[in-house]
């Protein structure tokens, strides 16, 4: 297969692949690439969970992040195999449309594969199974939906119970009651009159500074810069603050490279200063003219304009991040201005407050009382920068978790109950197909309860016992039963506080299902060959070897 050979004509091998294609075909090519996505599962299983543990990241140049975040873990391994790849997508996907449950997803999909690998082994044939995994799909998605329970935005315990459990298991803990309720107030905040089913979480943003301890997290009611005041003799606070966002540089652009001016004299020295102070002077007077007191600029400001607008007694910050001057021009109504030749009043934002404060040693602006009540920034404190970094994870988690519970206005119980009865009411399901097909559905029941077994394995406990006394309870009708890793039992898991937007589970059987299928879809793998140098076969994928 290495040589890019697809045929055989008269005895002469035909080939129609460029010189150094690569191809695996067959049980080859599904077994390599089962085999990747079972791999890219293996590496985030063990973090599934209250009790799963970290994992620590180094990249190339030796940055660490500390983690138990599935989608994070995957996208710091670079990946480089092609069906990895696809798992990756799917912690991805499930990251963005939900901001949760990537862990859970990704286990879900290699589970699935794992079981597909088992029935190919038994020469059934993929098409039997995607087709089996299809009609299980659709049943695991109609079961869920009746299973869930709704919830709505004056269910202050059950959001605040959401957020807890979205945060168990991460740094965020130790504080998560109070996380916990900030983020529901966050929530509240920014909800209109729909009942909170179309939350915009962008409304909401997230800043985090070392320091202090997680306990000193705080809502505020507006936009934090992690900017200072860029000149010292400029005010530090600003009432009624007309704020003027600026897209270009208060700068005399840098010469061309190849450019270049002869000054032969001090006169023609002294000329060029001038000339240079007259052109910012200029640039700062048309700053002045917009009627603005506060200036946000994203680029820089060259000292002299800095003295001439401190002289004006304006407040101002340079090279503030493109997000964060986006963030304001939502909350303040400012329209952000690119040229300065064309300022007007128009183009200013409105702010009760802009004032700079010390946050543990460091200075930020604040931007508060803003014309759009809902901009809100989650200050984000702990110990060390590894400790902030991952509590702002499980706050956004926290955060996207109450939001799309209140899209779908419904919960399901967490725990691994969702996923027992799931499976149970599939294998009741399954028992309407005969044959292969059967097999296929009650596979993907079997596949859902990796959930819960994956907890009780990273909580020590026995899995086998574990699922054998959820089953039970299941069976008896118990439906809300799952397993309560912290206290190491099996438990009324809605009881016990942990429940979960529908759409978490929505949303990873769906991605499970599908990039499950497929992978299982593939039987030929063709890599081309990169010019000049070896083909880039993926390690694992039989580089150069014949089959
Ligand atoms: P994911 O990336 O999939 O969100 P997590 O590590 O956050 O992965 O774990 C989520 C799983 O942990 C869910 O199945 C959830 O029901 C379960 N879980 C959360 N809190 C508890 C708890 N206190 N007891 C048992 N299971 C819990
Ligand atoms: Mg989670």
């Amino acid at each position: 297969m290495s040589n890019g050979q697809f045929g055989q004509a008269g005895g002469q091998p035909i080939f129609i692949l460029s010189e150094g294609a690569i191809r695996s075909k067959g049980r080859d090519a599904q077994r390599n690439n089962i085999a990747a996505a079972k791999a890219v599962a293996d590496a985030v299983r063990t973090t599934l969970g209250p009790k799963g543990m970290d994992k620590m990241l180094v990249n190339s140049l030796g940055d660490v992040v500390i983690t138990n975040d599935g989608a994070t873990i995957l996208d710091e391994m670079q990946i480089e195999h092609p069906a990895a790849k696809m798992m990756v997508e799917v912690a991805k996907t499930q990251d963005k449309e939900v901001g949760d449950g990537t862990t859970t997803a990704v286990v879900l999909a290699g589970e699935l594969l794992k079981k597909a690998e088992d029935m190919l082994d038994q020469e059934i044939h993929p098409t039997v199974i995607t087709k089996g995994y299809r009609l299980a799909k659709f049943e695991a998605l109609r079961i869920l939906e009746k299973i869930a329970t709704p919830v709505s935005i004056n269910d202050y315990e059950k959001l605040e119970k959401i957020a807890n459990t979205a945060m168990t298991g991460k740094s965020a803990e130790k504080a998560s009651k109070e996380l916990s309720q900030l983020c529901v107030a966050a929530i509240k905040k920014v909800a209109g009159k729909d009942n909170g089913s179309r939350i915009d979480t962008d409304n909401i943003k997230i800043e985090k500074k070392a320091g202090g301890s997680i306990n000193d997290t705080k809502l505020i009611e507006g936009i934090i810069i992690d900017k200072e005041v860029v000149h010292s003799s400029m005010p530090k606070e600003a009432k009624n603050a007309r704020i003027l966002l600026l897209e270009s540089a208060l700068e005399i652009r840098e010469l061309e490279n190849d450019a270049k001016i002869s000054i032969d004299s001090p006169e023609k020295m002294q000329a060029f200063m001038e000339e240079e102070d007259r052109m910012l002077r200029s640039m700062v007077d048309k700053v002045l003219k917009s009627g603005a007191n506060v200036l946000f600029c994203q680029k820089g400001i060259d000292d002299v304009a800095q003295h001439y607008l401190a002289k004006a007694g304006m407040l101002a910050a340079r090279r503030v991040k493109k997000s964060d001057m986006e963030a304001m021009e939502k909350a303040t109504g400012a329209k952000i201005a690119s040229n300065l030749d064309d300022l007007s009043k128009a183009d200013l934002g409105f702010a009760g407050i802009v004032q700079e404060k010390k946050v543990s040693g460091d200075r930020m602006i604040f931007v508060e009382e803003c014309k759009e009540p809902k901009a809100l920034t989650l200050l984000i404190r702990g110990g060390t920068e590894h400790v902030v970094d991952e509590v702002e994870r499980a706050v956004e988690d926290a955060v996207k978790g109450i939001a799309s519970a209140l899209e779908l206005g419904r919960i399901v119980v967490g725990g691994g109950a969702a996923e027992i009865e799931v499976a149970r009411l599939l294998r009741k399901y399954a028992e309407t197909f005969k044959g292969r097909e059967q097999l296929a559905v009650t596979a993907f029941a079997d596949a859902m309860e990796v959930i819960p077994r994956s907890l009780a394995e990273n909580a020590g406990l026995d899995p086998i016992d574990q699922l054998a006394a959820l089953r039970a309870e299941h069976d008896k009708g118990m439906r809300t039963v799952g397993l309560d890793v912290l206290n190491g039992c099996v438990a009324d898991m809605e009881k016990a506080g942990v429940i979960e937007p529908l759409k978490i589970k929505l949303q990873a059987v769906q991605s499970a299902a599908e990039v499950a299928e497929m992978i299982l879809r593939i039987d030929d793998v063709i890599s081309a060959g990169s010019k000049g140098g070896a083909p880039k076969m993926p390690e694992g994928m039989g580089g150069g070897e014949d089959y």
